[in-house]
Order: C-alpha cells, then structure tokens, then sequence
C-alpha cells in the first residue's frame, strides 16, 4: 500500500503517525502541497480546527487539498479534524470554512467546558469497544441523509454521534490515537 499522509501544520501529528506505523503503514506528515504526492489516504489530526484552517490558507493547501479530497482521497478526521470534515459548524469563528465532507452539523466543545475532557468506552458496529479519549470534543448534533452513524455516546442528554461514515471520509469525535487503540486506523484503511 503506498504511503498515508498525516496533515502535520499542528495538532497530535505524531500521534497519529505511531498508530500507522503500528500497523505497518508508511506515514508522510504533510506540511506543503508537494508532500500531497502520491499519498493514497490522508489523516487529520486534534488539534484546534481555526488555527488549522488558517493554516491551511496561508500555506497554499486549501485548494490542493480540496480538489484531492473532493476526488475521492480517503481521509480520516479526528476531533478538530472531524470538525475541518464537517459540512457545518457551530460555535466556530465567524469565518471559519470547512471541507464538507460529511453532510454532519458540529458543535465545537459541544461536550461541555467543564467537562473538557474525559476518556470512556465507546462501542464502535463491527469492531467492538474501543476507548476513545474527548477533549474539548466537538459534538456531531445533526446528520444527513447518507452519513452513516458507527458509534454514538451519551454524555447525559442522550446519544450522539461520535463516529460517521460517508462515502471516503470517516470523522471521529474522540482521539483513538492517545489509547493505544489501532482499530480505527484499521477501518480507516479499509476505505483506503
Ligand atoms: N476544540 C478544538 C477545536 O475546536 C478541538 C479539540 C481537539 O481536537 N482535541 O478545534
């Protein structure tokens, strides 16, 4: 299999690089456009969503990024890469744009301030339990039509989504690379 980009302008970058090589794939942080050749799925990392969206633009990865993405790269988004997925997102800066790739509305911090952070079990269709560490997680609060619901979480309130699927882009709520949890990246590379 070639290689799988990690988008490497901030977050938990190497994280998500030990998990690939874990499970014997080659990983490539991508921090300009020529580190887009030939990656055949692209991971974006936690971190905070407006810093990486404003770093996408500044470094000139915006669009080459978009037309990879909008061509079918399969990508993996967690936590503030779930929210730079989403079609839309709320309580996010004024200007602040997405990919839109999951028909999937987002609340930032959406599990609560003073709840910031806190690990639990997630039972993930087809895989099982897997923990997931959320930290200032974001909130899926609506889904369309056609975005697939593969794990949900109450944190009081009810369920929510905390992973979805559409199409090529999986977009995951919690941080499955700080529990030593590799399955995620292993379903992300099914789609790869
Ligand atoms: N709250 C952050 C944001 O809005 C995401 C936090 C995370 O990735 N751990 O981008």
């Amino acid at each position: 299999m070639a290689s799988v980009g990690v988008l490497a302008l901030q977050g938990d970058v190497r994280e998500h690089v030990a998990v690939l090589q874990r499970i014997g794939v080659a990983a490539v942080e991508v921090r300009g456009v020529a580190d887009l050749a030939g990656i055949s799925g692209l991971v974006i990392p936690g971190g905070e969503s407006t810093t990486m969206a404003r770093l996408l633009v500044t470094g000139g990865l915006r669009e080459p990024l978009t037309e990879l993405l909008d061509g079918g790269l399969p990508v993996l988004g967690t936590c503030a890469g779930l929210i730079m997925l989403a079609r839309r997102i709320l309580d996010g800066r004024s200007d602040q744009w997405s990919l839109g790739l999951l028909d999937v509305e987002v609340r930032r911090n959406g599990f609560g301030r003073q709840v910031a952070s806190f690990e639990t079990v997630v039972e993930v269709t087809g895989i099982g339990p897997v923990a997931g560490a959320f930290i200032r997680a974001p909130q899926i609060v609506t889904v369309a039509d056609g975005v697939t619901i593969l794990a949900t979480h109450d944190h009081g309130g009810g369920p929510t989504p905390v992973l979805v699927r559409q199409g090529h882009a999986l977009g995951c709520a919690f941080h499955p690379e700080l529990t030593g949890e590799t399955r995620i990246h292993e379903l992300f590379l099914s789609l790869v």
